[in-house]
């Protein structure tokens, strides 16, 4: 299934294939990848095909991140306290896909509640990278990133705290869009931190996730932040042209004078993200170089723990083990609640709820908690700022190519942090943002990010599809390298 969407829905109206014949390819090609990289909860082998085809997506399998509710359809978000839960309702988002005609046919794996950004800690096991099992996939939308990459379909769902659909997008060759803030609903999908939670999803093309996303969205009574959208037509607006466009990067996280000793894959990123500036630039874009106060940005990621481990800390309070999961033993609520609790966690979301809880303990939180929102905004206020002058900031995704499942050979210091982490801005502000693939280095994947102003989704597609249009990477199959 190496096919784009619109491809696929040419072979479909022509009748040259039947959808039952694309969703028998799509799970038997499924078994494979989870053989190889483990990239799933569940396969769903009794999909069916439709003869609907009213619709882009209609008849075209996809695959749903595990933290999306899907009635009837075991729903885990990775996770031994939601091992057995399967929902009595499905997530507007994914309802939306249902009701044109597209077929689910797996569940993905995640970081446990999408809680982390390495594709490893979901109950299920690690996720390996397509390109080169010894390395990650990222997370959180880990097996999405993956199975998208394998070509078992040509789209799978994901949802983004912090960079969680951007990132394994950019590890994994392939496209990775969150759109603004409440553009698609987030009712159904199990919240980690409401503030900064986005529904989206993985292509492996930027027209691809327009259309998928102009499937997904719209305003929905059941979750109070969605608004209304309908004069958004991003696949309709795609191939505008995007000459006169103003496009700025950050010098402190760009230029490779910034850092102290940096590694030759760095140096490389950087240099490959250079000359696709100068790309923009023959697109009749102009990019300037600006810059943001290296003491804003190193708060990025305190800022982002902070307010993220709060907010999760609240959220998850609901998972006792009473409403749903495996019930814990004990004689008194607070004892089953406290084994069902002890047993069901991994130690890196115990982690996450020890630092929620003590940055909401009443005396601290004016220190930890209000501050992180005090330098959210700070940093909220920064880009919003380039905004009056340019229509979207491109920034280098990470510091180079997947990072390796042991660890044991990736040097992360103190002043590449900040570029690590900074795709988090874009949940910080709600803003539309995309990684699309910018090259390799030693044969793996690496990618750029195009991160513009709230509302400005058609803009910040349209500069990416061009961008993607003068590059060789759309609609890549992941080849592994060794
Ligand atoms: N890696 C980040 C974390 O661990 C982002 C996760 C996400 O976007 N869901 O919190």
């Amino acid at each position: 299934m190496d096919k784009t969407i619109l491809e696929l829905h040419e072979l479909l109206k022509n009748k040259k294939i039947s959808s039952q014949e694309l969703v028998a390819e799509s799970l038997k090609k499924s078994h494979e990848i989870q053989e190889k990289y483990n990239a799933f909860v569940t396969i769903l082998d009794d999909a069916k095909g439709t003869d609907k085809i009213d619709h882009l997506l209609s008849g075209i399998p996809f695959g749903i991140k595990d933290n999306y509710s899907m009635k009837n359809v075991l729903s885990t978000g990775s996770s031994n306290t939601l091992k057995d839960y399967v929902p009595f309702y499905t997530a507007t988002a994914l309802q939306k896909l249902l009701d044109v005609g597209a077929i689910p046919v797996n569940k993905t794996v995640l970081d446990e509640f999408g809680m982390g950004g390495t594709g490893t800690t979901g109950h299920t096991g690690i996720v390996k990278n397509p390109w080169d099992p010894t390395r990650m996939t990222a997370g959180s939308s880990a097996g999405s990133a993956c199975a998208v990459a394998s070509g078992v379909y040509p789209y799978a769902l994901g949802s983004d705290t912090g960079d969680s659909i951007r990132k394994p997008a950019a590890y994994c060759g392939i496209v990775g869009y969150k759109p603004t803030y409440g553009m698609i609903s987030r009712y159904g999908l199990f919240p980690f931190a409401s503030s900064l939670d986005h529904c989206g999803v993985l292509t492996r093309s930027v027209c691809d996730a327009a259309i998928v996303v102009d499937a997904m969205k719209g305003i929905d009574e059941h979750d109070m932040t969605s608004w209304d959208s309908k004069d958004i037509h991003l696949y309709e607006n795609i191939t505008k042209s995007v000459e006169g466009k103003k496009l700025c990067y950050i010098k402190e996280l760009c230029n490779i004078e910034m850092y102290d000793n940096p590694t030759e894959e760095l140096q490389n990123h950087l240099k490959n993200f250079k000359e696709k500036i100068e790309l923009c630039k023959s697109l009749g874009m102009k990019v300037d170089e600006v810059s943001i106060d290296p003491k804003l940005l190193n708060a990025l990621p305190s800022v982002y723990v902070a307010i993220s481990c709060a907010e999760a800390t609240s959220n998850m309070s609901n998972l006792t083990g009473i409403i749903f999961g495996p019930r814990g033993e004990g004689d008194k609520y607070e004892e089953i609640m406290m084994d069902h609790r002890t047993k069901g966690f991994s130690p890196l979301i115990k982690r996450r709820f020890v630092i929620g809880s003590y940055i909401l303990q009443k005396e601290n939180q004016e220190r930890y908690f209000k501050n992180a929102q005090r330098v959210r905004r700070l940093l909220v206020d920064a880009w919003k700022e380039l905004y009056r002058t340019y229509d979207a900031v491109i920034l280098p995704v990470g510091t180079g190519v997947a990072k390796h499942l042991d660890g044991s050979k990736d040097i992360l210091t103190k002043d590449t942090a900040a570029l690590e982490e900074h795709l988090q801005i874009g949940n910080f502000g709600g803003f539309p943002s995309i990684t699309i693939p910018d090259g390799f280095i030693d044969g793996l994947p690496v990618a750029l990010n195009i991160t513009g102003n709230c509302f400005e989704d058609e803009k910040v597609l349209q500069i990416a599809y061009a961008l993607e249009s003068k590059m060789d990477y759309k609609n890549q199959i992941a080849k592994e390298v060794k």
